[in-house]
């Protein structure tokens, strides 16, 4: 059977790999399964949030409400905008669908950095769309301009903290290049990790509310999956001015969040408490990483996020290392896909980075 061309060039987006597949491979019981591969909150997520989702489940027959206004106005109170400037995804991952199905059409160009979140190039080769990338490993704006200049690309991504290097722009320098932008190109800038980025340094902070009021063709992006400990539950958002919001409407399906996830979005954001103790966690563990491979004479790049990025020397293969912490029921995520030597830890708890420490030693 033929399908839709633009389909052929197209590689299945690779999750990190769940706990239930190493159970099934390894043989492992689930309790000795480490899964340190996709940056959730290795705490979870607030109690409140547990305590509330109980109360719903008498509400599973109904359809949920597609307003989504309480959780809109929960997230219009934290980042001072308007119910008109939000939009909810099942995960910022579908408003980037949206973004990319709104304003690209097949012979559009999209331009994003060299290595960068790998969906923004499946969506766009959904609508046909090519994609541009800088060559530097982070994001250089001025490279980004120069490129910007040359193709005149449709829509620009930023990734501030980009996954999955971790590395963030400049909040002063991003400023200044979006201030160069024509006002047609869609430039989408993702926050999924703006919460650790802010608490170690504010230079890195990107206020939404600032940035959509000098900017009408930006559109910025958050996540409950990643600091907010809600993976699970599929949900994230935009933040935009409402013309372009009005657009990705178009593109969205009815009742895309469910009751349930509605719900545990809008007390996960009034437990700041939760988020704060988890972010403070994150960065003093981190320094065990950075020591570690400090004295292991390993890359790690400065990171803004809950993971880090160990670059290896030519003598080893991340691949390999990857597969054999997974043998040993510890899941990273393995980086050659990106052309990288290297592989991403999300930091865990301190048993579970302990316990990375203890098992890498024999591989590297
Ligand atoms: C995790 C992540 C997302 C989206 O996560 P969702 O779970 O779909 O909300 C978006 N961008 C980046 C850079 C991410 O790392």
């Amino acid at each position: 059977m033929k399908f839709n061309a633009t389909l052929e060039n197209i590689t299945t987006y690779e999750a990190g790999k769940p706990i239930e597949l190493v159970v099934r491979e390894f043989g492992i019981e689930p309790k000795n399964i480490i899964k340190l591969a996709s940056n959730e909150n290795p705490f979870g997520c607030s109690l409140k949030v547990k305590e509330a989702v109980s109360d719903i489940l008498s509400k599973m027959a109904l359809y949920p409400d597609d307003s989504m206004f309480k959780l809109k106005d929960a997230l219009g109170k934290r980042y001072e905008v308007k119910t008109e400037n939000l939009i909810i995804g099942s995960g910022s991952d579908q408003v980037i669908e949206f973004a990319i199905h709104a304003k690209a059409s097949p012979t559009a160009k999209i331009l994003m950095n060299s290595i960068t979140f790998a969906m923004y190039e499946i969506y766009a080769k959904h609508v046909g769309a090519s994609v541009i990338r800088t060559t530097s490993q982070e994001h250089d704006l001025e490279q980004f301009y120069a490129l910007y200049l040359e193709h005149k690309p449709e829509m620009i991504f930023l990734c501030t903290p980009n996954n999955p290097t971790g590395d963030a722009i400049d909040a002063k320098k991003l400023f200044e290049f979006l201030a160069k932008i024509d006002a047609d190109t869609l430039v989408v800038v993702d926050g999924a990790y703006m919460e650790y980025a802010i608490s170690k340094d504010e230079t890195k902070k990107v206020e939404p509310k600032e940035l959509i009021e000098k900017f009408e063709n930006v559109l910025y992006l958050g996540t409950f999956s990643k600091a907010y400990g809600l993976g699970g539950m599929r949900i994230g958002y935009g933040i935009a001015n409402p013309k372009i919001i009005k657009e990705l409407y178009k593109l969205r399906p009815p009742f895309n969040i469910t009751t349930l996830s509605l719900e545990a979005a809008t007390i996960a954001l009034s437990d700041e408490e939760f988020v704060q103790k988890s972010i403070i966690h994150n960065f003093e563990q981190m320094k065990r990483y950075e020591e570690f491979a400090n004295s292991k004479k390993i890359d790690i790049i400065e990171s803004y996020t809950n993971f880090v990025t160990l670059c290896f020397s030519d003598t080893l293969n991340s691949t390999k290392i990857a597969n054999q912490l997974l043998r040993q029921g510890m899941i990273v995520r393995d980086l050659s896909s990106y052309k990288m030597n290297a592989i991403r830890v999300t930091v865990g708890t301190p048993e579970q980075n302990t316990r990375f420490f203890d098992l890498i030693k024999d591989f590297i």
